[in-house]
């Protein structure tokens, strides 16, 4: 089911046939000058739309923000603070297991650490609260980054370089605005930086220059295979006597 489009007994009927539930989690983040703001949002939703459909079970409308840090100078990055997103996990999760739902695959488009770590962080204390519950934290970018490696012809490629922007000309071909010099910026190793775009002036991390639409569909194959067998897994799951809640 996809969620926000059925009626109230749908849902009631839907839940008796699946009790996992995805959740896609994106950003509103700039992507160079040459991918839309809702990347990350955009590539996670179609790939769990895809998932949903193949697998039957439940996707939740995306949350469309997320943390962002070393993009936050860079106009049009907006997002959450990472109480706020920690919250807003616990929220949901609180909320469709009230609605019975059991499984739960939090689903990120966007790949920051601190970003994915805040998921994990409400991840964990959902499941000291929450009995009989399963959970996953998935960053959709790793997996495609490991899995579709021998695609990949850049080196280090990872923020609106040659994965997303393949991606995002396979997906709505329409949003690319032509292409964003290749660029890897570098950070100093321990010290904290507030002027965070005189480190990363462009905000690309790779190289755009070698995209192309169709590496875009094969990797947004790999990622709906990935998903689908991180979801499969979960759903088998049977926790140890140890681990079981007493
Ligand atoms: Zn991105």
């Amino acid at each position: 089911m996809i969620l926000d489009e059925v009626t109230m007994p749908e849902y009631e009927r839907g839940v008796r046939g699946s009790t996992t539930v995805i959740i896609p989690f994106g950003s509103l983040e700039e992507h160079g000058e040459h991918l839309p703001l809702c990347t990350d949002t955009l590539q996670v939703v179609e790939v769990c739309r895809r998932v949903a459909e193949r697998t039957g079970v439940h996707l939740a409308p995306a949350v469309a923000y997320g943390v962002c840090r070393s993009t936050r100078n860079h106009p049009g990055t907006v997002g959450l603070g990472t109480a706020t997103l920690r919250a807003i996990a616990v929220d949901l999760v609180r909320d469709f297991h009230r609605h019975g739902m059991r499984s739960f695959v939090l689903i990120s488009g966007h790949a920051g650490k601190t970003h994915v770590l805040t998921l994990v962080d409400a991840g964990e204390q959902l499941l000291d609260e929450l009995p009989d519950i399963r959970i996953s934290v998935i960053s959709e970018y790793n997996e495609i980054q490991e899995a579709g490696r021998a695609l990949i012809e850049a080196a280090d490629d990872s923020h609106a370089g040659e994965i997303e922007t393949s991606r995002v000309l396979f997906l709505r071909p329409e949003l690319v605005k032509g292409t964003s010099p290749a660029e890897w910026p570098s950070f100093p190793e321990a010290r904290l930086v507030r002027d965070k775009r005189r480190h990363w002036r462009g905000g690309v991390w790779g190289d755009p220059a070698h995209a192309s639409a169709e590496k875009g569909r094969r990797l947004t194959e790999i990622a709906v295979d990935r998903v689908i067998e991180l979801i499969r897994e979960l759903e088998d799951y049977q926790e140890s006597p140890a681990d079981a809640p007493r």
